[in-house]
């Protein structure tokens, strides 16, 4: 197996389970997206389980995605998208994101 596609391919998965995720927060009535997006990056996990991933899996795909997570537009991140950052959303416990 090749290493570097095998990353790429989870980092693919794990956008798409973002954007499943992203766009409800949008619905929900959250309009700026960097606080759609961090909240999506964490819900991912969840909604990556639900369609079938094991949790294994689903926290591979997590980390992928968050190694590039500097890399999206500027208007999808913010700094206090981080463990214990205003957009964390289980700011009691250290499970990030
Ligand atoms: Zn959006």
């Amino acid at each position: 197996m090749n290493e570097p596609h095998e990353v790429t391919r989870r980092r693919r998965d794990f956008e798409r389970q973002v954007t499943l995720s992203h766009e409800p927060q949008h619905s929900k009535g959250i309009a700026e997206e960097f606080v759609a997006e961090c909240n999506a990056i964490q819900l991912a996990n969840t909604t990556a389980i639900r369609l079938g991933a094991t949790a294994a899996y689903a926290a591979s795909l997590v980390h992928a995605y968050w190694r590039h997570y500097g890399e999206e537009l500027p208007a999808y991140r913010s700094a206090d998208c981080r463990n214990a950052g205003n957009l964390d959303l289980r700011r009691a416990n250290s499970i990030w994101p």
